[in-house]
């Protein structure tokens, strides 16, 4: 659930960095777990809560290397016998450097097939969406506004 890779002018390259081995796309409020690897955080967050309801595991792994996922609660078990995910608390020290460099590659708007032509920086596109863009939906505008990242 990252950023379609299309969007962003950068080379192949480059951009292999900044790829959510989860969903293969342009990392969405990067989370970095313990064991150093970042994933958009509501890939990782579904890829914990998916593991702990379905198969009961209450420790579950990364994804890349399998390492223990820490510090994650759960609420007393539902009447369907599953689990849910209250919160989990990852490692959210992602260095500044990394940061800076993802949110400023170039990028079209999500709303290019539409037909918007608007292109900035990867920290304006929340900007954009929410004050800006013509072809703007009520969906965007509700999850986009919940994207309340650091940069
Ligand atoms: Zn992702
Ligand atoms: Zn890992
Ligand atoms: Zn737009």
């Amino acid at each position: 659930m990252g950023w379609p890779r299309d969007l962003f002018f950068v080379a192949d390259e480059e951009v292999e960095e900044f790829k959510c081995s989860i969903c293969l796309d342009v990392l969405r409020k990067p989370m970095k777990l313990m064991c150093k690897h970042i994933f958009c955080h509501r890939c990782i967050y579904d890829w914990v809560s998916s593991r702990v309801c379905q198969i009961n595991i209450l420790q579950p792994t990364c994804p890349l290397c399998r390492k223990k996922i820490h510090y994650v609660y759960h609420d007393k078990k539902k009447s369907d016998g599953t689990y849910r995910l209250v919160s989990t608390q990852f490692n959210r020290h992602i260095s500044r450097n990394f940061l800076t460099r993802l949110y400023s590659i170039e990028m079209k708007c999500i709303n290019e097939p539409k037909g918007c032509n608007a292109t900035f920086l990867y920290s304006e596109l929340k900007d954009h969406i929410l004050d800006d863009c013509l072809f703007r939906n009520v969906s965007q505008v509700q999850v986009i506004s919940l994207d309340t990242d650091t940069y």
